[in-house]
């Protein structure tokens, strides 16, 4: 089935096996290069972004409000797709949003860079505000929204990292574009609609999918659980996943959402010095430790491959 989309990325996206790391691990793996989507420098937003914009368009909006981190690859590459398409981006980040419930991170995080410097370009409005809890997050831009109808303008509100059913949708489309070749996918989690779209699209089949949680904030499987409902709402389809649906693994979180993890960076550097292929701190280091240390401990085989959701402006951001 189709849902209206506007077209933003280069896809399929290119799929190719990692030779040297195949043999180094004695495992047959492969990499889906999301970060190679030729829109905005690339990862696994603008996927999400081609069907909620067509939503937004339909729906008549002259302003998108969302929010997210300040280093947040979502706000970038919704601004810059609301600057192509005449849309005004609001967006209020924190330089370290978490949830209180699992504990105050002690390291600090880098508020300039990255993807800052991209967003400044395309002119997306952002609103800073205070580290606090992800609640306090979801208010501020609530209260963005509200201002800006006040002002007359017509608002399409999207929450943190697109994770609606539309956004899932995306990657359950996603699933179809990769096909039934792998054994095993192994994707970095947060919002959690990538992984919750992969594995609704993957269900039944011999596919599984493994989310690597990036936040160590265990009421994400809530937020997976919650998406694929969404998606199953937009499909029709009756296939109503389950907690146990999900295969969603937290033990590559580190400290906190945004904190680079020791493991993520030898990951980082083991896959750069191995493949030529370089992660960011914050997603993509954090679900490739995990697929390493899940092949060390013997629980991926046959044709595994990690879904590379990009990011990459961040490693300008952090030391
Ligand atoms: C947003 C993001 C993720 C997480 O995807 P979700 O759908 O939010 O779970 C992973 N990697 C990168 C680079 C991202 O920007």
């Amino acid at each position: 089935m189709d849902l209206s989309r506007i077209p933003l990325i280069l896809a399929p996206t290119p799929v190719h096996r990692l030779d040297r790391l195949s043999m180094e691990l004695g495992l047959d793996l492969w990499i889906k290069r999301d970060d190679l989507t030729g829109f905005a420098m690339g990862g696994n937003k603008g996927r999400k972004l081609e069907y909620l914009l067509a939503e937004a368009i339909h729906q008549g909006a002259e302003t998108v409000v969302t929010c997210g981190s300040t280093q947040s690859n979502f706000v970038r590459q919704l601004g810059t797709a609301c600057a192509m398409l005449g849309l005004h981006c609001v967006a209020a980040v924190m330089e370290l949003p978490y949830a209180a419930a699992y504990g105050k991170p002690s390291s600090e995080h880098a508020g300039f860079g990255g993807n800052l410097i991209l967003d400044h370009i395309v002119g997306v409005e952002l609103h800073r505000f205070p580290n606090d809890d992800w609640e306090v997050l979801y208010d501020h831009a609530e209260h963005l929204a509200i201002r800006a109808e006040e002002r007359g303008q017509r608002v399409y509100r999207i929450p943190v990292g697109g994770s609606s059913g539309l956004g899932g949708f995306a990657f359950a489309k996603a699933a179809e574009e990769l096909g039934g070749d792998f054994d095993c996918v192994v994707t970095p989690c947060s919002s959690g609609s990538t992984h919750a779209g992969l594995a609704y699209g993957f269900h039944g089949t011999k596919t599984r999918v493994i989310g690597v949680a990036c936040d160590p904030e265990p009421d994400i499987m809530e937020d997976l659980v919650r998406v694929a409902h969404e998606i199953d709402d937009l499909t029709g389809q009756g296939v109503r996943l389950r907690e146990e649906d999900f295969d969603f693994r937290l033990d590559w979180a580190g400290e906190a959402y945004g904190i680079p993890s020791a493991e993520g960076i030898e990951a980082t550097r083991r896959l750069a010095v191995t493949e030529g292929i370089f992660l960011d701190p914050v997603y993509t280091a954090k679900g490739f430790a995990g697929l390493l240390g899940l092949a060390e401990a013997g629980e991926l085989s046959g044709r595994v491959v990690f879904w590379h959701t990009g990011g990459l402006p961040a490693l300008f951001a952090h030391e």
